[in-house]
């Protein structure tokens, strides 16, 4: 009996019906030292040489490490995120980047989720990414509905990760376009980019992927309606999903498109624009739209145009920081967030023209 137990049965006589006996100590049902291992390992502080040489092995959990820190708006992570970035840049570039859009429900899921397994089950290695800028970590687009991408969540050969949580989309897109050079050095070469949004996500999306593929339905009535005349021009191919519901349909549909692409221009890559009709479900067509994608990347990279485009993204990235890195400039100055708020009173007196003001800022 120990100190505390004693004090206890002090308060009782021995021999009363009402003493509560201490009982036997229970053993430790954990193992705190495995425990206390496993706690070191999360914490561990990680080199970036060391998470390099994980990531170039394939091993998926630096790979989400490095993910986080992309993720992180800790300047120190961001250091490190960048440094890790730069080191994985020569073992990147060798996938496939297919862009996936579609309104929701029209089966973008669904499709990856058949495509997937399609892949990794002839040896290919996926990660699925998303642009949803609306998104929230907790709410995770992607990985949030459990029942989204059962069985490739769970594939060894597939990785996926919902979109980075809410932020400007320009933010969400350069950090997808540096998990896609992580995701590559670790090996994975079919990269897919969703996008869930409507509209800016998809021009995002399409700035950093080969392959841009629009999935549609078609029982929506009037099917061109809705959809914008923008994503129809950037769209490589069309595939019109649940085809398995009313083939006769289906088949209108995808008629209706074609006779719509012959009024846009000739796509720059100058591979035809197809449009096919496809299952998630049943798995129909599903080959067939992966081998238009596959005759797309052999016939643009003859020609040249697949390293065109991605030069042409490289070049935009570099615009971009440039960009976004003179704002960050500008507005972080000591001082200016009070000179900008002078001027605006200034601005609203009429004492100055906003051009005026504009300039002295900048000087
Ligand atoms: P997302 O919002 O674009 O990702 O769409 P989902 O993949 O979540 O699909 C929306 C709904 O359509 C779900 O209930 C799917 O089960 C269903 N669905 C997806 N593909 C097909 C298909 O090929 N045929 C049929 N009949 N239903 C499908």
């Amino acid at each position: 009996m120990d100190a505390d137990e004693k004090k206890l049965y002090s308060n009782f006589e021995y021999d009363s019906a009402l003493n509560v006996m201490g009982g036997v100590k229970q053993p430790e049902q954990v193992n705190n030292s495995y425990v206390e291992r496993m706690r070191a390992l999360k914490k561990k502080e990680y080199t970036v040489d060391e998470m390099v040489a994980e990531i170039l092995h394939g091993d998926r959990t630096m790979l989400s490490r490095a993910i986080t820190l992309v993720e992180s708006s800790l300047h120190a992570h961001q250091k490190k995120a960048q440094e890790v970035i730069e080191r994985c840049i020569p073992y990147s570039g060798k996938s496939v980047r297919l862009g996936l859009t579609g309104v929701p429900g029209a089966g973008k899921s669904t499709t990856i989720e058949t495509l997937g397994k399609m892949l990794t089950g002839t040896g290919h290695k996926v990660a699925v990414l998303a642009i949803d800028p609306s998104s929230e970590r907790s709410k995770g687009s992607i990985l949030g509905d459990k029942t989204r991408m059962e069985e490739l969540s769970v594939d060894p050969n597939a990785f996926i990760r919902p979109s980075p949580s809410a932020g400007s989309l320009g933010g969400v897109a350069r950090k997808t376009r540096e998990i896609i050079v992580l995701c590559e050095a670790a090996g994975f070469d079919v990269v897919i980019v969703e996008t869930v949004g409507v509209g800016q996500s998809e021009v995002a999306a399409h700035s950093m992927v080969d392959f841009f593929q629009l999935l549609q339905l078609a029982n929506t009535g009037d099917e061109l309606q809705g959809i914008k005349r923008g994503i129809m021009e950037m769209a490589d191919a069309i595939a019109i999903n649940k085809c398995d519901i009313d083939r006769t349909k289906s088949e209108l549909a995808a008629t209706q498109f074609r006779n719509a692409l012959h009024l846009f221009p000739m796509p720059d890559s100058g591979y035809e624009v197809k449009v096919q009709l496809i299952s998630a479900y049943s798995h129909e067509g599903i080959e067939e739209m992966w081998k238009n994608v596959m005759e797309y990347v052999v016939y643009a990279k003859q020609t040249g145009y697949f390293y065109q485009k991605r030069q042409q993204q490289n070049l935009r990235i570099l615009n971009e920081s440039i960009e976004s890195a003179l704002k960050d400039r500008f507005y972080n100055a000591p001082g200016m967030e009070e000179r900008i708020a002078e001027m605006s009173k200034a601005i609203l007196e009429n004492k100055i023209s906003a051009y005026a003001a504009a300039e002295q800022l900048l000087d």
